[in-house]
């Protein structure tokens, strides 16, 4: 395979001046090469890492999680919120599948639309190479681009395989989420060269972590998981799995709310709705007296968890015992727990970045620069960020194949 895996030679002479080079060999910049390669582009795809796509091999614990069936604009953070409805809705998630399934690879939905490959990340990375070999595209590895100019009409670039020129270029470098398997803030620098602004970052889908008692509360439940709904002081409500760690609170439902929240913010957790507490605790005090409080939580929540709550709020007597304060302190403590995160985890272990290169200043129909012409940004790299369950890829795929579709 010559285009393709750690292609690490030198770059031949009549590749030199292509038309289109790609700046990132992640999802969305090998997506955009397959697309502009079969229209006969010649495409050049660069990437300063040892090898493609970390992301998707990483992804979904090893299974990708590529897409999601319930893609919809809702589902994306955007200083716009309308920038990635054009491109979402020229590129679905069957097109993606469409494309899969040429190469046999087959799926299987998870939970809510969530779908995973069943032959696994590395199989979705391989079927990429193999889109951009045949379309005649070519991968370079660990090149690293020191600069990038723009003079008659091409860019221009030094790199640590010589000088390169292009007439279009791709910014597919992704966000600052996990430098420790390549990531960069490359795309964001280049940007503000070229005049565009950046929509403030920071980390996203990341656990929430917290200091002094709580955090050794929250320690001391490492390990325990519950459904809750989340809701962030923007009242964006999340109804998943929260799991307690030694640093805090993780799981789906607080990765989704982590993506909303800002420094200094409180979340609310709702383990149980308000209206069930109160009238089941009321009921009981008629028709179970001498039923003990902790037994009646603990059909519904994990026991050290119980034990946690009875410990704060002193309330384990028997239910007759519960006056109507008690009820509403109850009530309360699992309808509406409220807590102020003291920090997350940070882009160590974040999944996405979210804000990034301004959408003001990009066509939504096919991601080119309103500054620079031939200039394009996809992926992660732009301020749109999805939700937690496939809906990163999806964007990286839409945007990749607006892109690709015309430079
Ligand atoms: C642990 C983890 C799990 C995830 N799971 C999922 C999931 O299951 N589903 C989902 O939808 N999303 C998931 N995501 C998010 C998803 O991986 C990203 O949103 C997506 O990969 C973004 O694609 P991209 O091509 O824009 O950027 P990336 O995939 O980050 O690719 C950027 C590429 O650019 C290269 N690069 C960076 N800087 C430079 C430079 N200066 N010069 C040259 N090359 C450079 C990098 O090496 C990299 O190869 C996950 C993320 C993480 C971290």
């Amino acid at each position: 395979m010559s285009a393709v895996g750690s292609n690490s030679g030198e770059i031949l002479p009549k590749r030199l001046n292509p038309d289109v080079i790609v700046l990132g060999a992640g999802a969305a910049g090998l997506f955009s090469a397959i697309e502009s390669a079969r229209r006969g582009r010649s495409v050049l795809v660069l990437d300063h890492a040892s090898k493609p796509a970390e992301k998707i091999r990483i992804s979904g614990g090893g299974r990708c999680n590529f897409t999601n069936l319930e893609t919809h604009p809702s589902r994306f953070i955007s200083q716009n919120p309308h920038f990635a409805k054009s491109a979402l809705a020229r590129f679905t998630p069957w097109d993606f599948i469409e494309r899969m399934s040429a190469h046999n690879l087959t799926w299987h939905e998870k939970t809510l639309g969530q779908l995973f490959c069943d032959q696994k990340s590395p199989a979705i990375i391989q079927f990429l190479l193999d889109d951009l070999e045949a379309a005649g595209g070519e991968l370079h590895l660990g090149v690293s681009v020191s600069s990038v100019s723009k003079t008659d009409g091409r860019f221009q670039l030094e790199t640590s395989k010589g000088h390169l020129s292009c007439q279009s270029l791709i910014i597919a470098t992704g966000g600052l989420s996990i430098p420790k398997i390549g990531a960069s803030g490359f795309g964001y620098d280049l940007a503000k060269q070229f005049g565009h602004s950046i929509v403030e970052t920071r980390p996203g889908l990341v656990p929430f972590t917290f200091s002094g008692d709580l955090k050794d509360r929250f320690a001391a439940l490492s390990g325990v998981a519950t459904p809750v709904t989340v809701t962030t002081e923007d009242k964006t409500r999340f109804s998943e799995a929260m799991l307690f760690t030694h640093r805090g609170l993780s799981g789906p439902a607080m990765l989704q709310a982590s993506s909303y929240w800002q420094p200094g913010e409180d979340i609310s957790i709702e383990y149980l709705p308000a209206e069930r507490v109160r009238s089941e605790l009321s009921d009981a005090r008629d028709k179970t007296p001498k039923k003990r409080v902790t037994d009646w939580l603990v059909e519904y929540l994990p026991g050290r968890l119980t034990a946690d709550i009875f410990d704060e709020t002193g309330l384990r007597n028997l239910v007759a015992t519960l006056s109507n304060a008690d009820i509403d302190q109850l009530t309360k403590r699992l309808s509406a727990h409220s807590v102020t995160p003291t920090a997350t985890e940070g882009y160590r272990t974040a999944e996405v970045t979210v804000g990034g290169v301004n959408t003001d200043e990009l066509s939504s129909k096919t991601m080119e620069s309103k500054l620079c012409p031939g200039l394009y940004f996809i992926g992660e790299v732009v301020d749109v960020t999805g939700w937690l369950g496939g809906y990163n890829f999806q964007w990286a795929w839409a945007s990749a194949h607006a892109a690709g579709k015309i430079a």
